[in-house]
């Protein structure tokens, strides 16, 4: 089984879930740059006072300023011997920082595949659920837009070690078609 492996794919798509899923399957830290940004929000440190109208917005926060932040993670101790990313890179220029960051090669990209009008209605129930404050309609239009824009392209870049995975379906069977595409 590979255990470095990146999850892509919409917001809304289940990323957060199945990687949280995985990462305790393979034992490996499970690094979301969304959770590690919004604790820095909610403990209202220097960085998120900085990227909190950011996020609001559903825009993305500056390169740097992730990139600092992951290789940071990556450094620690746990995440030696694999991790899985969730929500990093986030386009071509952060994926390129990833690469110049590590010596070993991301094995594997989970895609997690679903279409808009379902994304739209997970992301509508979740935030009347969880009340995040990027969850509102403006602001999850403005993320999918730059999903397509920035995120999608990676798509391309990580090409072979790219897996798509059907998304929709409960969580245990998008999780059970991950782990078979893995074992594969
Ligand atoms: P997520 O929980 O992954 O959907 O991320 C929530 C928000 O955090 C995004 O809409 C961005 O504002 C910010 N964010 C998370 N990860 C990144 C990243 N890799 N690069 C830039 N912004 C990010």
């Amino acid at each position: 089984m590979p255990r470095r492996i990146l999850f892509l794919g919409p917001p809304g798509a289940g990323k957060g879930t199945q990687a949280a899923m995985l990462a305790s399957a393979l034992a490996v830290p499970h690094i979301s740059t969304g959770v590690m940004l919004r604790d820095a929000v909610e403990a209202g440190t220097d960085l998120g006072r900085e990227v909190a109208g950011i996020m609001e917005a559903g825009d993305l926060v500056s390169d740097d300023l992730v990139v600092a932040i992951v290789d940071e993670r990556l450094a620690q101790d746990d995440a030696r011997c694999g991790y899985l990313l969730d929500g990093f890179p986030r386009n071509v220029a952060q994926a390129n920082a990833l690469d110049d960051a590590v010596t070993d090669a991301i094995g594997t990209v989970v895609l997690l595949d679903v279409d808009t009008d379902e994304l739209v209605g997970r992301l509508l129930a979740r935030a009347q659920q969880e009340g995040r404050a990027d969850d509102n309609e403006e602001t999850i239009r403005r993320r999918l837009e730059v999903y397509h824009a920035e995120t999608a392209p990676l798509i391309d870049f990580y090409g072979d070690v790219v897996l798509t995975i059907d998304g929709v379906g409960s969580i245990d069977d998008v999780f059970s078609r991950i782990a078979l595409a893995l074992a594969r």
